[in-house]
């Protein structure tokens, strides 16, 4: 049985008042309305990651990171380190997001280093697969998603296959207001848990799903309800608690 989990990711957008706005009500509405097994993360940028940490003890929502380096210490200026995260309360980070890729040239050898160094932490890493519009449309999308995560993951021990976390972002939905239709999300998703399975075995099946690319709280009960698809990494509607609650909502009716 895999729990649904929801992860905002609020990219570079917030200020110390607004965040304190928007958790504390994330917070209020999750502790008089519970969203069951629900497990519900929020991916704020990395200077704020302490202040809402504070904000987040004793309740049911985790912190993750956005982003870190696949380096442990030393001459990286600027860089961020998996061990920081950690000690600043961090649960998760999200690695090789398609903007981290697409901007900052992250390559699969890369985001391949960040997993293991977000595992080796102790850390869930959030790994971010998914194609591009024109490979999509040249009929490459499975083997893309296949590939990138096939280079994340070959080398993990079993005990890391029950960290891990696979998002599955098409480029072409992310931030743009068109979502995959729930049938193309569950085709990737299902094509991932074959890979999976194939390259970790039975510990495979354990391993969470999420669909990230427009979700918002008009579409996602339709996107959980498929079988594959156990919840979401969710970014401009992860800046408004009640859509960022509603769709956790969607997730436990799914669940
Ligand atoms: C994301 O940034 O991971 C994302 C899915 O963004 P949006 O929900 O805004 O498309």
């Amino acid at each position: 049985m895999r729990n649904a989990l929801v992860i905002g990711n609020w990219k570079m957008n917030g200020e110390t008042a607004a965040n304190h706005t928007l958790v504390a009500s994330l917070v209020e509405s999750l502790e008089v309305s519970p969203v069951g097994s629900v497990e519900v993360g929020i991916c704020p940028p990395a200077v704020y990651l302490h202040s809402v940490g504070l904000q987040l003890e004793g309740s049911v929502v985790s912190l993750g990171a956005q982003n870190l380096s696949e380096h442990n210490a030393g001459a990286y200026t600027g860089e961020v380190s998996a061990a920081m995260l950690r000690d600043v309360g961090c649960h998760m980070v999200i690695v090789g997001h398609s903007e981290r890729r697409s901007l900052y040239h992250e390559d699969d050898e890369q985001v391949a280093a960040k997993t293991l160094a977000a595992l080796r932490a102790g850390l869930k890493p959030v790994l971010c697969v998914g194609e591009t519009l024109a490979q999509r449309e040249s009929g490459e999308a499975l083997d893309v998603v296949a590939r990138q995560l096939c280079a994340a993951v070959s080398g993990l021990e079993a005990d890391e296959f029950e960290r891990l976390v696979v998002a599955y972002e098409p480029v072409w939905a992310i931030g743009t207001g068109k979502t995959a239709s729930p049938e193309q999300a569950q085709e990737v998703h299902a094509h991932i848990r074959t890979v999976l399975v194939r390259v970790a075995g039975v510990v495979g099946q354990n391993v969470q799903l999420l669909y990230g690319g427009s979700v918002n709280a008009d579409n996602a009960a339709e996107l959980f309800a498929k079988p594959d698809i156990d919840g979401g990494l969710i970014g401009g509607a992860s800046l408004k608690a009640n859509d960022f609650i509603a769709i956790c909502r969607a997730a436990a009716v799914a669940g």
